[in-house]
């Protein structure tokens, strides 16, 4: 059977035996596309069922969380942990918790951190996990709660050694603290890097809380320079408006970009003279509040329901959530005179965005290869966590940027062996997937 063959009735069977769940499928059928060119060269990779073996979690847990909220009602939520790939090291990825949060979610978001992982050079699997609890509108109390029950069932299943959760959307700073608190009593020790994220005083890593924002920057800023630009004079948009979004913006004016434009779910903001970063911190971190309310205290337009890739830019940085950037969206932005996008959330691009980026010579940087800062200076947390050490902020933002830095180089060169230079989907899935097949073949059918 020719390799196309041989992956679309593999890609055939993962659909009835994963059936309901779109996103898994986009993210794997992405992945499988990249491989065709790897399985031509090198056949060796099919060997022992490899490819299947990567596309079925190693583990997967769902269980019951209930919790008591303050009119003293017990609400129930359902919790998730996808166990993916532990080839290279414990399983290593975040928790979200969202209304949307399903199984098919939590597999597409796992799978895709196993290359992301893999990418970051680190010595870390892949996994991820969440809920369907929406901590929007909850009081402090109740998120405690909530964390306390889904840590309660969780503890007996993570470890340093085993696996490592972190943050992602809905999951920050407070709720790591009442998870870490929750798992150290139960576990009655101090277990310092069983989770990242943490509080600085308690195990937490400097830079953790800028990487993922940073970490995108610093690899977009080495893509634009591969086509001699960069971000200084360049006109931005970020979507979203959270922890990767804020901090992705405040980088990129650092380097002398100017944010035209931020959003959440409900619109967004236009800000042609640069948006002031510190105003939407204090909006969204410290008031979780929406970012309507920017106008009302800085220069801006507020577009209610509007898209924010109508403006016009040389960068766009999609940093909110999966598919909120199809093919209508990136077709809008050639048009507007786009040249480079790089995804800060994960899968924010559909298929038809993607394509229509590679098709019509927009630089596009995937998000495994693009946010991996985020998690990469969760694995240099375990680092310090494992030796007891503390680093400095300058030096653990230099081993940050050294890391993006590697990774546009690893995933750049990988796109050329093949034959597909600046393709840095086929080059990240390629680079990616190779030292995770690797190491699976030396350790043998598990
Ligand atoms: N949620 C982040 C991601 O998508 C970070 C995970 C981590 O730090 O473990 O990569």
């Amino acid at each position: 059977m020719n390799v196309d063959a041989q992956i679309s009735e593999y890609y055939d069977r993962l659909l009835k035996r994963n059936a309901g769940e779109p996103e898994f499928h986009q993210a794997v059928s992405e992945v499988l596309d990249s491989l065709k060119i790897v399985l031509e060269k090198d056949p060796h990779y099919a060997d022992y069922s490899l490819v299947e073996r990567l596309c079925e979690p190693e583990r997967q847990l769902i269980f019951r969380v209930p919790w008591t909220d303050d009119k003293g009602e017990v609400n129930v939520n359902r919790g998730f942990r996808v166990q993916f790939n532990s080839a290279l090291g414990p399983y290593k990825g975040g928790l979200r918790f969202h209304p949307s949060v399903n199984l098919g979610i939590i597999k597409f978001l796992g799978f895709e951190q196993i290359f992301k992982n893999s990418l970051t050079g680190l010595p870390i699997g892949g996994g991820k996990g969440g809920s369907d609890f929406d901590p929007k509108g909850r009081t402090d109390a109740e998120v405690m709660r909530f964390c306390q029950s889904f840590m309660t069932e969780l503890h007996r299943h993570i470890g340093e050694y085993r696996d490592v959760p972190a943050g992602d959307i809905g999951v920050g700073g407070r709720e790591i603290g009442y998870l870490f608190g929750q798992y150290r009593r139960l576990a009655n020790q101090h277990e310092s890097g069983v989770l990242t994220g943490k509080g600085l005083s308690w195990g937490g890593s400097l830079v953790r809380t800028e990487a993922t924002g940073y970490g995108l920057v610093y690899l977009t800023e080495e893509m634009m320079n591969t086509h001699e630009e960069s971000f200084d004079g360049a006109k931005v948009i970020v979507s979203g408006s959270g922890n990767v979004a804020i901090y992705a913006a405040e980088k990129a004016q650092q380097l002398g970009a100017t944010v035209v434009a931020m959003s959440d779910s409900a619109g967004y903001i236009s800000t042609p003279n640069g948006v002031d970063v510190e105003l939407v911190k204090q909006i969204k971190e410290v008031g979780r509040g929406r970012i309507s309310e920017y106008v009302d205290q800085a220069e801006g337009t507020y577009h209610e329901g509007g898209n924010i890739w109508e403006v016009k830019a040389d960068v766009a940085l999609p940093c909110a959530t999966q598919n909120e950037l199809n093919g209508d969206h990136a077709k809008q932005l050639a048009e507007n005179g786009v040249r480079y996008v790089a995804e800060g959330a994960n899968m924010p691009s559909t298929p038809e965005a993607v394509h229509y980026f590679q098709e019509n010579g927009i630089h596009f940087a995937p998000g495994k290869a693009a946010n991996a800062g985020g998690v990469a200076t969760s694995a240099l947390e375990m680092q310090q966590n494992a030796t007891r050490d503390s680093w400095s902020f300058e030096y653990t933002d230099q081993r940050l940027h050294q890391i993006m830095s590697n990774i546009f180089k690893n995933v750049d060169r990988t796109a050329r062996e093949y034959n597909r230079e600046g393709d840095y989907v086929a080059g990240a899935n390629i680079a990616g997937f190779k030292k995770v097949a690797d190491a699976m073949l030396a350790q043998g059918v598990i």
